[in-house]
């Protein structure tokens, strides 16, 4: 038997399981979707990785994240902000503005996109620890442990372990069903905690060159029209291709109303934007985290900008002695980013 069943295979959830087998504790995992890293998705072309969940790490501010960046051996580069700045009005007027309101300290990618980290990580597991398209449905606490069932490609199955860890977005935790059930009270707490940017959506566009860098542009933009409402370059350094990225400040319902005429109005604010040439991507990717059932809940549908004030959940005696909760949303510090994950994996197995 087990000693963890570690549920979710997103940074927290491979970082917990990763440390835990490094004190020798054999570790499962189980993961819903068909892929690792949960709100990690890095968009891979011939010139590199563009990421469509996080982009932006803080070292200088994040302690493991830059032990993490460091010990797999990944470069990081500063996000491009040199330039101007884009600002279009609510009646569509355009403003060029001579700079924009660069970050300090400056945001940072990571060459091979986030998901190169999680790999990085994901590399510590022996083989077979990941089993994938392993959808968690419910978690019984037995005389001598947990028995979780999944939904798997050969069907039902059922594991037994000592104890699990529970590495997703709090609200998804109601989506399982947990015996004995929980306190509604403590139901009603995980309901209330938004997975961080669970309701938000991503478009990149990719082009040959950084056309607006000819016009001094950073690529940086402000839109109060939308679709998007916050853009920026996301050119790879030294790449022969160029990119433009900008989060949808349209809401969820009404990018699920105008779903299949998205692309053509993400273009055409991208040629207002920034011109002619940038309303002709040659390839435009729209990643909506809110239509994703292992990231988004209907709750999540109504998700504002402002970031959580998360706090670490404990599970009640008797749950909370076999069950720990995990993820970047349970972290004692950073919640709801990259640095949370790895933060919350680390207080879920206690220094
Ligand atoms: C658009 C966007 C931009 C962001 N930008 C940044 C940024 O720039 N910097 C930053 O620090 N953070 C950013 N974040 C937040 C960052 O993505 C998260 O902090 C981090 O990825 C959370 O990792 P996690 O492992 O806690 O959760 P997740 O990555 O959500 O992992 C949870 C895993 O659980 C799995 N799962 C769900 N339900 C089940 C089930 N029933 N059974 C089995 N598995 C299940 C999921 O498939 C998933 O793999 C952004 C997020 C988004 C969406």
């Amino acid at each position: 038997m087990p000693d963890l069943i570690v549920i979710g295979a997103g940074l927290s959830g491979l970082a917990l399981a990763r440390e835990a087998a490094g004190r020798g504790a054999e570790v499962v995992m189980l993961e819903a979707r068909a892929r690792i890293g949960g709100r990690v998705l890095s968009h891979r072309t011939k010139a590199g990785a563009y990421d469509l969940g996080p982009a932006w790490v803080w070292p200088v501010l994040q302690p493991r994240i830059a032990r993490a960046v460091q010990a797999a051996g990944l470069a990081l580069t500063e996000q491009a902000e040199t330039g101007g700045f884009v600002f279009q009005d609510q009646a569509g007027r355009i403003q060029r503005l001579p700079h924009g309101f660069p970050q300090e300290p400056p945001s940072l990618r990571i060459t091979g996109g986030i998901a190169a980290l999680v790999e990085a990580v994901a590399a510590g597991l022996a083989p077979g620890v990941v089993r994938l398209e392993h959808v968690v449905r419910r978690i019984a606490l037995t005389e001598t442990g947990v028995a979780v069932t999944a939904e798997s490609p050969a069907g039902p199955m059922t594991l037994h372990a000592a104890r699990a860890a529970l590495a997703l977005p709090p609200r998804l935790i109601g989506g399982i069903e947990i015996l004995p059930a929980l306190p509604p009270s403590v139901g009603a707490g995980l309901a209330a905690v938004p997975g961080w940017m669970a309701g938000q959506a991503k478009a990149l566009a990719l082009y040959d060159r950084p056309f607006w860098r000819d016009a001094g542009l950073s690529g940086s933009a402000f839109s109060q029209v939308g679709p998007l409402g916050e853009l920026h370059d996301a050119s790879l350094p030294g790449a022969e291709e160029a990119a433009l990225f900008g989060f949808f400040s349209w809401p969820p319902a009404l990018r699920a109303a105008h779903r299949a005429g998205l692309p053509e109005l993400v273009t055409r604010e991208l040629g207002a934007l920034f011109g002619a040439e940038a309303a002709r991507p040659r390839e435009m990717i729209i990643q909506d985290w809110a239509t994703e059932p292992f990231t988004a809940t209907e709750a999540d549908q109504a998700n504002g900008n402002a970031h959580p004030d998360y706090r670490p959940i404990a599970l009640p005696a008797p749950w909370g002695e076999r069950i720990t909760l995990a993820g970047a949303e349970m972290a004692p510090e950073f919640g709801g980013y990259l640095e949370g994950a790895l933060a919350a994996a680390e207080a879920a197995l206690g220094a």
